[in-house]
């Protein structure tokens, strides 16, 4: 079936033609078009892409309302599976310039939530929209674009990994899982109590018992997502893998907030997963991606 996503960037991301909207075009629009993909794009967002030609096929752009008439809460609709007047969508793209004020809008932080919630892939950055097409590349069977390459080289880059309290078993079965995909990046970070949790999977599957697997800093409610944050806008950590808790208050939602604040900073280079479904099918792509490069299939 034909895949669906949500579309919408805050001003900063499409006011110019080297706009992060742009730019994702120019370089995954190919990727779009192979994919057959449909987009229901916001307002303004959809109004920027019609005028800017990128589109690769202007039947598959659907046009939501501005957001001042209700484009971005229906979309959060969509998330959930919308009504009987409306269709649902797969995932979400929105590109968040996080000094942009309707980036903290109720609606905007329920897109998100919905996503974590429909376990629907969430995508916030620039550099999160061009890797998600190629990913979605990989589960429909193609061959890797090389054109991404330099995102999935993760021997070069650190890795943070964070599962709030009713995720944290998740955590450890996920890193399981991908155990192997994970051990090839530089570094792992993770906050406190996850951190902990991770080490002594590692130490079970064989990690030398003498070394961290996963360099924890402090407990997340104690400053340790701010401690990531820094290392985020540092552009010494790309990639968060971030499993949140949709269902409970959290005390520190200030800092889960902060956190993916920082990585909406340096969008052009920082991407985020939010839940076990998105992670999942990330590292699921990332593995075969990996083998097709390798030549192993
Ligand atoms: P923790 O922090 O790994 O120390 O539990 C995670 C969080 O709640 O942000």
């Amino acid at each position: 079936m034909k895949l669906r996503f949500g579309l919408a960037a805050n001003r900063r991301h499409h006011e110019r033609r080297d706009s992060a909207v742009f730019e994702w075009l120019l370089s995954s629009g190919s990727g779009i078009a192979q994919l057959g993909m449909e987009f229901v794009a916001v307002g303004r967002t959809c109004d920027a892409i019609q005028s800017s030609c990128l589109f690769p096929d202007k039947a598959s752009l659907v046009r939501y309302p501005y957001g001042r008439d209700g484009g971005l809460m229906r979309l959060v609709s969509l998330v959930a599976g919308g009504t009987e007047h409306s269709e649902a969508v797969d995932g979400a793209i929105y590109f968040i310039d996080p000094v942009d004020a309707s980036s903290s809008f109720p609606e905007a932080l329920a897109l998100k939530r919905q996503c974590v919630t429909h376990k629907k892939p969430f995508i916030s950055t620039l550099a999160g929209a061009k890797e998600w097409i190629e990913i979605e590349r990989m589960h429909a069977g193609m061959p890797p674009d090389a054109g991404t390459d330099s995102y999935f080289a993760y021997e070069d880059q650190t890795i943070a990994l964070i599962a709030h309290d009713a995720f944290k078993a998740d955590m450890v079965k996920y890193a399981h899982d991908h155990f192997e995909l994970l051990s090839r990046f530089r570094r792992r970070i993770a906050t406190g109590t996850t951190g902990e949790r991770l080490n002594e999977l590692a130490w079970t599957k064989g990690w030398p018992i003498d070394q961290e697997w996963v360099d924890p800093y402090l407990s997340g409610p104690l400053g340790g997502d701010a401690q990531i944050a820094e290392l985020v806008l540092d552009r010494r950590c790309k990639r968060v893998i971030f499993f949140e808790d949709p269902h409970v208050a959290r005390q520190h939602e200030a800092d889960i907030q902060l956190l993916d604040r920082a990585v909406c900073t340096v969008g052009d280079s920082a991407v985020c997963a939010n839940s076990l479904a998105m992670a999942t099918r990330w590292a699921r792509a990332l593995e075969r991606r990996h083998a097709l490069v390798a030549g192993a299939l």
